[in-house]
C-alpha cells in the first residue's frame, strides 16, 4: 500500500499550492546551502525572503511538483540577483581603453591576455596590451609571452617606474598604430593596500578608461567581497571579472559582490588557457550554481522529506480510523498558517480527488477552534457521544451558536466517511488507479 500511496502522493504533487510548511523547511536548507557556498548571509536572507514571497501562493503548473517549481522560482531569483541580462563590454570608442584591476595573483595578467585573444578573433579588433605591473619584471615578461602566443602586441618599458607614465606612452603608441582597443594590466598587491589604490586611482585619472574591470579570484570568498567594495570605492568600476571558476569553487561571492557593488560580472575564466574566457551570462551561472547539486538536491530533498514525514503519519492515522478532532485541531491550525484549505486536503493522500465533492466553506472553519477547543478530551476523541446538551455546552463555552456546532461535526463525519472509503477496497481500487 505504502508504495501506491506514495505514487497517488507523487500524483497530487502537481495540484494545488506550495505550503508555508514546505516552503519554510526548504527555504531553511536553500539558505545554509547558499551560505556553504559563500554567500554572505544576508544575502542569502534576503534572496530566501524573496523566494519564499514568491513561491506562497504560487500555482503549481500542471507540469510542475511543488519541489520542481521551487527550483524553478530559486534558479529565477538567482538570474536575477545576478543581473538578469548578459552586460555587454563598452568598446565603442576609438581606442577603447581597458583598464584592468585587482589584486596580485587574481589572474588579471592572464585575463588581460584572454580578453585581447577573444577581441581580436571575435571581435576583429586591432588591439594593444599595456604591460602596467612595473613591480615585478616576471609579470611583463609574461605578458610578453601571452601577447606573442595570441598574435597581439605588448607595450612594455622595462626602464620606467611610473605606471601613470607607461600608460600615457602606451596610448601614443596605440593612436599611431591604429588600435582600436587598449588594454592595461596593472600591478596588484596581495592585499588591499594604500599605494596600489593610490597608483591604480592615478592610472584611472589619467588615462579616462572607457571600461575598467575588476578581477577577482572566485575561490577567496567572502575576501572577494570585500575587496571588490575597496576597488569600487575608488575606481567606480564598469565591470566584475571572476576568475578561477574551473576549481571547486562553489562561486558564491558572484552573487554577493554582485548585491554589494550592484556592478555586473562581464566576464568568467575557467582556466590557464587563453581560450578559457567566457562571456557571463547570469542564467548560465544560475543553471551551474544550481547544476552543481546541492541547492537542487536540497531543495528535493526537503521536500520530499515533508512529504513524506506527513503523509506516513496521515496515513497511519487513516488506516487506523483513529483520526479525531485532536487531528482535525492541528490540522485547522496548519490551515490557518497556509490560509488556504486545500494545501491540507491536498496532503491527505488520495483525498484531493475524493474531497472534490464535499463542500468545504473556509469561513466556515472560522469558530472551528473554538468549538474544538470548547470539546472535552473524552469528546475529541469519541465525537459520537456529543448529544444536544452536549452542543449546547460547546456552542455557549466557545461563542458559537448551535448551527455552527452541528455544521463542523457535520463537516467531521463527511471527512471520516472519506477516510473510510479510502481504506475500503473500492477506495484502494480508486488510489490504485489514480497512481497510474
Ligand atoms: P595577476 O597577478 O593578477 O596578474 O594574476 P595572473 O594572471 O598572473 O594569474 C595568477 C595565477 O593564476 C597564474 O598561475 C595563472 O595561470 C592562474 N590563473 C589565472 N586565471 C585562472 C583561471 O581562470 N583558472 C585557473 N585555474 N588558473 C588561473
Ligand atoms: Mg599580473
Amino acid at each position: 500500500l505504502q508504495d501506491k500511496l506514495d505514487k497517488a502522493l507523487h500524483t497530487l504533487k502537481g495540484k494545488g499550492q506550495i505550503t508555508e510548511i514546505n516552503v519554510a523547511e526548504t527555504i531553511k536548507e536553500v539558505r545554509r546551502a547558499l551560505v556553504d557556498a559563500d554567500v554572505s548571509y544576508k544575502v542569502a536572507k534576503d534572496f530566501t525572503d524573496t523566494v519564499k514571497k514568491k513561491a506562497l501562493g504560487s500555482d503549481v503548473l500542471t507540469s510542475l511538483n511543488p519541489s520542481q517549481l521551487m527550483v524553478k522560482i530559486v534558479h529565477d531569483e538567482l538570474t536575477e540577483l545576478m543581473g538578469g541580462k548578459q552586460a555587454d563590454l563598452n568598446i565603442e570608442a576609438n581606442p577603447a581603453i581597458i583598464l584592468i584591476a585587482g589584486l596580485q595573483g587574481s589572474g588579471k595578467t592572464t585575463f588581460s591576455g584572454k580578453l585581447a585573444n577573444y577581441l581580436k578573433t571575435s571581435k576583429n579588433k586591432k588591439v594593444l596590451l599595456v604591460a602596467g605591473d612595473v613591480y615585478r619584471p616576471a609579470a611583463i615578461n609574461q605578458l610578453q609571452v601571452l601577447g606573442e602566443q595570441i598574435g597581439v602586441d605588448v607595450f612594455a618599458d622595462l626602464e620606467n617606474k611610473n605606471p601613470v607614465e607607461i600608460a600615457q606612452n602606451a596610448l601614443a603608441q596605440a593612436k599611431q598604430n591604429g588600435n582600436n582597443v587598449v588594454i592595461i594590466d596593472t600591478a596588484g598587491r596581495l592585499a588591499i593596500d594604500e599605494q596600489m589604490m593610490d597608483e591604480i586611482r592615478r592610472v584611472h585619472q589619467t588615462v579616462n578608461p572607457t571600461e575598467t574591470l575588476f578581477v577577482v579570484d572566485s575561490m577567496t570568498g567572502q575576501d572577494a567581497v570585500n575587496t571588490a567594495k575597496a576597488f569600487n570605492d575608488v575606481l567606480n568600476y564598469n565591470g566584475v571579472v571572476l576568475t578561477k571558476l574551473d576549481g571547486d569553487t562553489r562561486g558564491g561571492a558572484a552573487l554577493t559582490i554582485r548585491t554589494v557593488v550592484d556592478k555586473p560580472i562581464k566576464f568568467i575564466s575557467t582556466g590557464e588557457k587563453m581560450e578559457a574566457l567566457d562571456i557571463f551570462y547570469p542564467e548560465r551561472m544560475a543553471d551551474r550554481i544550481l547544476g552543481m547539486g546541492d541547492v537542487v538536491s536540497l531543495v528535493e530533498r526537503a521536500q520530499a522529506q515533508f512529504d513524506e514525514e506527513e503523509a506516513k503519519r496521515l496515513q497511519k492515522k487513516i488506516a487506523k480510523n483513529s483520526f479525531d478532532f485532536d487531528d482535525f485541531l492541528k490540522q485547522i491550525q496548519q490551515i490557518k498558517r497556509m490560509g488556504n484549505m486545500k494545501d491540507l486536503i491536498g496532503m491527505i493522500p488520495g483525498a484531493g480527488k475524493a474531497l472534490k465533492d464535499v463542500e468545504i466553506n473556509d469561513d466556515a472553519f472560522k469558530g472551528v477552534e473554538a468549538i474544538i477547543k470548547s470539546m472535552t478530551p473524552k469528546e475529541r476523541k469519541n465525537p459520537n457521544i456529543i448529544d444536544n446538551s452536549r452542543k449546547k455546552r460547546i456552542a455557549a463555552g466557545s461563542g458559537t451558536t448551535l448551527q455552527e456546532v452541528n455544521q463542523l461535526l457535520k463537516q467531521f463525519s463527511e471527512m471520516g466517511k472519506m477516510m473510510k472509503f479510502m481504506n475500503s477496497s473500492q477506495g484502494k481500487s480508486m488510489m490504485e488507479s489514480m497512481a497510474k
